[in-house]
């Protein structure tokens, strides 16, 4: 799979700490997130900035980077904050630097992959890589956010016409859609394009809308969350790096892929940055996996008649 997207110094404050000028960013998280499922490559643009550390976290878990261009200005850069309410991350500053002379440049060897995921960045640079690939891969996911939402759109709601799966949070669907409830979100935001919405609701989990079908997941009960940034772009690593080993597009790999995705976002959050998920193992991945299908699963109910009074 290939994964367009953000590659971040981000400036991070939660109630449990901080980190200034710390690895980040849309497509980073997805890709260490996603590259303990399938061959991954990022497509980015970072500055001259941006330390070797970055591209040898990327080398360690096998993620091909030729896709990542080196600007001569200064990488992309996200300051934010969470106060107690880990569910709402709070922007401080939002410094585009090289991502506005960002020409995304697909190396030749993507030009036939299975899956593409256009993580949290422009749209009009979604568009881009949309319009650049010679075969529509058969799997396109796409990210956004408020800042997006806001700013850019008529380009937002081209590349959702050309989508088959939206990820997004539970506020921004709000906003794109001008809808409170979230089923009547689903059915306009699906109107505009995408067959399947993911809706983020951080530590409630997601709600996942089809065309005729709803699916609920819960976030993963945690003793301990220091910092959630990064846990969207993780699990939508997650859940794309599942569909794609699995080569199918059904609802049940779907399904699959969803959980896979939470347990990815449950590791990521359990430390500063990229840390929760830079030296997992396939043991602490499948411990997650067994602990949440017991965390949702339950004996079929009896018979109705058996079961209720009068
Ligand atoms: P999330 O998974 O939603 O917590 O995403 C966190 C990452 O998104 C951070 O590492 C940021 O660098 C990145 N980010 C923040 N704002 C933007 C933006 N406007 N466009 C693309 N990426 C962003």
């Amino acid at each position: 799979m290939v994964i367009v997207g953000t590659v971040a110094l981000d400036n991070i404050r939660t109630p449990f700490g901080e980190v200034r000028s710390a690895l980040g960013g849309s497509a980073f998280y997805a890709g260490l997130s996603a590259s303990y499922w399938t061959e991954v490559g990022v497509v980015a643009i970072v500055g001259e900035d941006y330390p070797e550390e970055g591209f040898r976290l990327l080398e360690r878990h096998g993620v091909d980077y030729r896709g990542i261009t080196r600007s001569k200005e200064k990488t992309f850069s996200w300051t934010g904050e969470y106060t107690y309410d880990l569910n709402t991350a709070h922007t401080l500053k939002t410094e585009l630097n090289c991502l506005l002379s960002f020409a995304p440049d697909l190396p030749a060897v993507y030009d036939h992959v299975d899956t593409l995921f256009l993580a949290n960045i422009d749209p009009e640079i979604q568009l881009r890589v949309l319009d650049s690939m010679p075969v529509r891969p058969s799997l396109v996911v796409c990210d956004t956010m408020n800042f997006w939402i806001e700013n850019k759109l008529p380009d937002l709601k081209k590349v959702l016409s050309r989508i088959d799966i939206l990820t997004i949070n539970e506020g921004e669907a709000r906003m794109l859609s001008g809808e409170f409830s979230l089923v009547a979100a689903s059915r306009k935001i699906t109107a505009m394009g995408p067959k399947t919405l993911i809706v983020k609701r951080g530590e409630y989990g997601v709600l996942v809308f089809g065309k005729d079908s709803v699916f609920a997941s819960p976030a993963y009960p945690l003793e301990e969350v220091k910092d959630p940034t990064g846990a969207g772009d993780s699990f939508a690593g997650g859940v794309i790096g599942y569909m794609t080993r699995s080569r199918k597009s059904t609802n049940d790999v779907l399904r699959q892929g969803v959980v896979v995705g939470s347990a990815m976002a449950s590791f990521c959050v359990e430390d500063f940055s990229t840390r929760g998920l830079e030296n997992l193992s396939k043991t602490a991945i499948s411990g997650r996996l067994s602990s949440f299908a017991s965390l949702t699963s339950y004996p079929d109910l009896p018979p109705l008649d058996a079961g209720m009074k009068g």
